[in-house]
C-alpha cells in the first residue's frame, strides 16, 4: 500500500462539552472526525481529520441500497494520570479487515489507521469523560459510495471515524439482566455474514429485540440459524456459561462474531487457572445441566458493557435463574479486572493497553 499522509483541519467553532452526568450512549459527538476515501485509481487516499460535519452523499450511493458496509466499536479510557488509553485497538483494526474481506471492501492499512486513530484521540482527548466508568466510544465505519444501482462490489468507499463520549453502562453498578431464548427469528447463519461486523446483521436482529423488549426482556439469546438448537450469542454480545468446573463459550462457527472482550475474558480466565472450553452447546444441553444444578453463572461479553451478567434465561416455559439472579463470582471478577486494565488502574499482564500519548509499542496485542 502506498505511503499515506494525514492532513488535519481544526474546527473554528468548538462545542460546549456536556457534563458527564448528562451523557447516555451514542448521542453526543466530538468536534472532529476522521475521513479517508477509496477509489480504484488511487486506493485509500486523502486521509484527513476535519471538523465534525454531515456528509454529502449521492442518493444512488450503493450503501443505501445494498448495505455494503462494515463497522467497528472500541473505546478510549482516561488513565489516573489523565492519559487516553485504547484497549487492544490492533485487534479491532484486524477485525475491520476481516469484515472488509467478507463484504468485498478493499483492505485498509492497519498500522496507518492506528496512527490516524491515535492522532484523532490525541486531538479530542479533552472529550474523554473524567468520571469513573465513562469513556469515549470510537466508531469506525466504511460505506460504499459508488452511485450505481447494480448489485456488485462498489468501486468507491468512505472510511469514517466518529467519537462519542458515553456514560457508564451500569449507572447503579453491574446488574444482571433477564433474557429470552429466541425461537423464531435468527441473527445469522453459517456461511452468511454473522462473523462480520456489518450493519445488516443488526437490521436483521431488530424484530426479535423489539418483541422481547415488549415482553420485558433486556435482550434475546440467539440460537443457530439452521437447527435453532446451538447457542450463539446474547443480544450483540458473546456468551459464557460456568457449568460445573468449566467455563463454556460457543465455538466460533462462522456465524458468531469474534469478540475482543470474549478473547480477553478467555485469556484472563485461563490465566486464573480455569478450564475454558470453546465448543458447540445446545439450549437442551444447557437446560439439562441447569436441572442438575450445574450451571453456576451466565454472562455476556462486549465492548459496551464489558461483562453483562444474565440473571434469568427464559426458554419458553422453562425458566432458568442463575446464581439467585445475582452477579456471579466470575462475572464480577472479569468485570473488575477488565475495567481495571482498561482504565490503567491495574497491572496489564498481556500488554493490552495502548497509551495514545506514548509511541506505539511493537508488541501490543
Ligand atoms: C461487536 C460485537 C460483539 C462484541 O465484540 P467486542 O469486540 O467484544 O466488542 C459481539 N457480538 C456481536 C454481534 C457484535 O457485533
Amino acid at each position: 500500500m502506498a505511503e499515506q499522509s494525514l492532513s488535519v483541519f481544526k474546527t473554528t467553532s468548538y462545542q460546549e462539552k456536556p457534563f458527564d452526568h448528562e451523557l447516555s450512549f451514542g448521542r453526543t459527538f466530538t468536534d472532529h472526525m476522521f475521513l479517508m476515501d477509496y477509489s480504484e485509481e488511487s486506493g485509500w487516499h486523502d486521509a484527513r481529520i476535519t471538523p465534525y460535519q454531515p456528509l454529502q452523499i449521492d442518493p444512488a450511493a450503493m450503501v443505501f441500497h445494498y448495505a455494503q458496509s462494515v463497522f467497528e466499536g472500541l473505546k478510549a479510557y482516561r488513565s489516573p494520570e489523565g492519559d487516553p488509553l485504547l484497549f487492544r485497538p490492533k485487534q479491532n483494526l484486524a477485525r475491520l479487515n476481516q469484515s472488509n474481506d467478507r463484504l468485498c471492501i478493499p483492505q485498509v492499512d492497519e498500522d496507518f489507521l492506528l496512527e490516524a486513530l491515535k492522532q484523532l484521540i490525541h486531538i479530542e482527548q479533552d472529550w474523554i469523560p473524567h468520571t469513573e466508568g465513562m469513556s469515549l466510544y470510537i466508531r469506525p465505519t466504511i460505506i460504499s459510495t459508488q452511485s450505481f444501482l447494480g448489485v456488485a462490489p462498489s468501486t468507491n468507499y468512505k472510511l469514517i471515524i466518529i467519537l462519542s463520549p458515553v456514560g457508564a453502562y451500569y449507572k447503579e453498578g453491574i446488574n444482571p439482566v433477564k433474557i429470552a431464548v429466541e425461537n423464531e427469528y435468527v441473527r445469522a447463519v453459517r456461511g452468511g455474514t454473522g462473523e462480520a461486523k456489518t450493519g445488516g446483521n443488526y437490521a436483521a436482529s431488530l424484530k426479535a429485540q423489539e418483541t422481547a423488549g415488549k415482553d420485558g426482556y433486556a435482550q434475546v439469546l440467539w440460537l443457530d440459524g439452521v437447527e435453532k438448537r446451538y447457542i450463539e450469542e446474547v443480544g450483540s454480545m458473546n456468551v459464557f456459561f460456568k457449568i460445573g468446573n468449566e467455563v463454556v463459550t460457543p465455538r466460533l462457527n462462522g456465524s458468531i462474531l469474534n469478540g475482543i472482550t470474549r478473547d480477553s475474558a478467555m485469556q484472563l480466565l485461563r490465566h486464573w487457572g480455569y478450564d475454558v472450553v470453546e465448543r458447540d452447546i445446545t439450549i437442551d444441553e444447557l437446560y439439562d445441566h441447569y436441572q442438575q444444578g450445574d450451571v453456576k453463572e451466565a454472562f455476556g461479553s462486549g465492548t459496551a458493557a464489558a461483562i453483562s451478567p444474565i440473571g434469568q434465561l427464559d426458554w419458553g416455559e422453562n425458566k432458568m435463574v442463575f446464581n439467585n439472579g445475582e452477579t456471579g463470582y466470575l462475572a464480577r471478577n472479569l468485570y473488575d479486572t477488565l475495567m481495571g486494565i482498561q482504565y490503567g488502574q491495574q497491572y496489564d499482564p498481556f500488554n493490552w493497553v495502548v497509551n495514545v500519548n506514548q509511541p506505539v509499542q511493537s508488541h501490543v496485542s
